[in-house]
């Protein structure tokens, strides 16, 4: 894709400066990051500022992860290219399109239609085939094309529901903000044939997850 030589490079300093300095090391994860094109993903009018070290606004209340937490969630996700993804809170389609170049299939679940609008628009730029995006409460899980090897909860969630539990494969794994409505812990969850399996990464803020099992609109 032509785009001005100015985002090329201020995509690979990104790489170089935010997440390999940050101790990101996994290639596969590190070339998808360095090919997407962030700025399609963003408002208009944060087109320059879309290789910055923080999230930005994409409307409606919500945001696009910072490029670091998007790194870091992914290569915590264990991708091989044989998964069936599902991502919950799919905002601007960023993370989406990252998890589509690096996994089989993903779906895709938005609340906001709006927001669903904007994703499908950003996603046809990039004419990748293996991604289904859902209007609904992820809360729930996206049930119709269950089971996943992989869920990535992109917003901040209360609790991880039994429904969605349900819906990951033995040997999955969901990664997920968990905790409080404004500060949250980045965890892995790994599901075994009796129990899971808990690890706790770092302290994070992401944006409500709402829904059935998620935070009650103030
Ligand atoms: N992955 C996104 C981040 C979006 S922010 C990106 O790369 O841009 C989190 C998103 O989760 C918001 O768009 C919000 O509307 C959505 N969301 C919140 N609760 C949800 C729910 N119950 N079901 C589906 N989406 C939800």
């Amino acid at each position: 894709m032509d785009e001005p030589i100015s985002l090329t490079e201020a995509r690979q300093e990104m790489v170089d400066s935010q997440i390999i300095n940050r101790g990101i090391s996994d290639e596969r994860v590190l070339n998808v990051i360095r090919d997407v094109p962030r700025h399609i993903f963003v408002q208009e009018s944060d087109i320059n500022n879309a290789y910055s070290d923080h999230p930005l606004p994409i409307g409606q209340g919500q945001t696009i992860s910072q490029p670091y937490i998007v790194a870091l969630m992914t290569s915590l996700l264990n991708l091989t290219g044989d998964e069936k993804v599902l991502e919950i809170g799919t905002g601007s389609g960023y993370q989406t399109a990252i998890l589509a170049s690096l996994a089989k299939e993903v779906h895709s679940i938005e609340r906001i239609e709006p927001l669903l609008h904007f994703a499908e628009n950003n996603l046809h730029k990039l004419g990748l085939k293996n991604i289904h995006l859902h209007i609904g409460d992820g809360s729930l899980g996206w049930p119709d094309a269950a089971p996943y090897d992989r869920i990535l909860i992109t917003a901040a969630a209360p609790e991880i529901s039994k429904d969605l539990l349900r819906q990951l494969n033995i040997t999955g794994r969901i990664v997920c903000p968990l905790g409080g409505r404004w500060r949250q812990t980045l965890e892995v969850w790994v599901k075994e044939k009796k129990g899971l399996k808990k690890e706790k990464i770092l302290p994070v803020v992401f944006v409500p997850l709402r829904g059935a099992h998620g935070w009650q609109d103030l």
